[in-house]
């Protein structure tokens, strides 16, 4: 592998890819010049809405789609200047579940590690069949498999070679919620043994407890690159909500130079910032104001909140 420790595990530059359109209508910029950074031994998670682009990102760091414009070096190593050698730090789990119905999970472990040149004396079939719960199956059918069992079949199909960089294309997509924990439990595994991770997922909660930082992006250009604790606090917005204890016939004028609704006859909900009000000068307010308060919860923004916040702006020329 590169000597070079100090290249990223992928440095993505001015990234660009269109594609021709069938018919009329323009070409589509499916990314737009986007740049981004994935550090040795990080789990990376790329969040986007359906068309965002995610994977085509993931498609051309795989060599399997030609990008427009950019570069690209997985591992210091460039995609286009050494595809043999770049191609072999990666190994890519696609989005799609296709595998062969009537190849076995140790035959097409066995004809993966042929395609990249392992020798059979550095296989480790059964080693990596077992480590995704795969070890009873070696010898079934594919097309026995269930859609679970198809995804792990794919992450062991995808580590054949040791790539130092894994990357997963949504690979909770059709795996049901006990086996999605251990596929994380192994990727996270596979994290703590020194491989780094290049995720997408549309589960938010799952991408804030995984990944140590997160890209978001939108008709193909990068709207956020932060770590996944800056980016939950990026908003800095919380909502207060107090119920009342009789009914209001309208919001005190006095509350007006605050951001706050009414949510319905004894409910007034305060949006704010953290960083420069206080709950307390609210809830001071609110009893100034001769509110009687008889409950009170506040919502904390998640990333859920970030991405929509992000992700609303509407797309310029796309
Ligand atoms: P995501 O994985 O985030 O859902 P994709 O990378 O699959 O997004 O797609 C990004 C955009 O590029 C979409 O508008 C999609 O329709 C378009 N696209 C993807 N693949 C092709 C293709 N082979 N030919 C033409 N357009 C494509
Ligand atoms: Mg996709």
């Amino acid at each position: 592998m590169n000597t070079d420790s100090s290249a990223p595990a992928v440095a993505i530059q001015g990234l660009t890819k269109v594609y021709a359109r069938q018919g009329r209508g323009s070409s589509k910029h499916a990314l737009d010049n986007v740049s981004l950074t994935i550090r040795r031994g990080e789990i990376f998670g790329l969040l986007g809405p359906n068309g965002a682009g995610k994977s085509t990102l993931i498609n051309i760091l795989a060599g399997l789609v030609n990008k427009t414009a950019g570069t690209v070096a997985i591992w210091g190593l460039d995609i286009d200047r050494e595809p043999r050698a770049s191609r072999g730090a990666i190994g890519v789990v696609p989005q799609e579940l296709n595998i062969d119905p009537f190849f076995t999970p140790r035959e097409l472990l066995e004809v993966q590690a042929g395609l990249y040149g392992v020798p059979e004396a550095e296989r480790r079939t059964a080693e990596i069949l077992e480590a995704v719960g795969l070890a009873d199956k070696a010898t079934s059918y594919a097309r026995t498999l269930s859609g679970g069992m198809r995804r792990r079949l794919l992450v062991a199909k995808a580590m054949v070679h040791r790539p130092p960089v894994l990357v997963l294309d949504e690979p909770t997509a059709g795996v049901d919620v006990e086996l999605r924990q251990g596929l994380w439990d192994y990727v996270r595994r596979l994290n703590a043994a020194g491989t780094t991770i290049l995720l997408t997922t549309h589960y938010l909660p799952e991408a804030e407890q995984l990944c140590d930082r997160i890209a978001i992006i939108n008709h193909g250009r990068l709207i956020a690159c932060d770590t996944t604790k800056a980016l939950t606090s990026r908003l800095d917005r919380k909502e207060m909500r107090l119920i009342l204890d009789g009914d209001l016939a309208a919001l005190p004028p006095s509350l007006s130079r605050y951001d706050v609704v009414q949510k319905g006859p004894r409910e007034i909900a305060f949006r704010y910032r953290p960083s420069q009000v206080r709950a307390g000068t609210l809830l001071d307010a609110a009893r100034d104001a001769g509110l009687g308060i008889l409950d009170i919860s506040t919502e904390e923004s998640d990333l859920e909140d970030i991405f929509i916040e992000l992700t609303r702006a509407p797309a310029a020329t796309a």
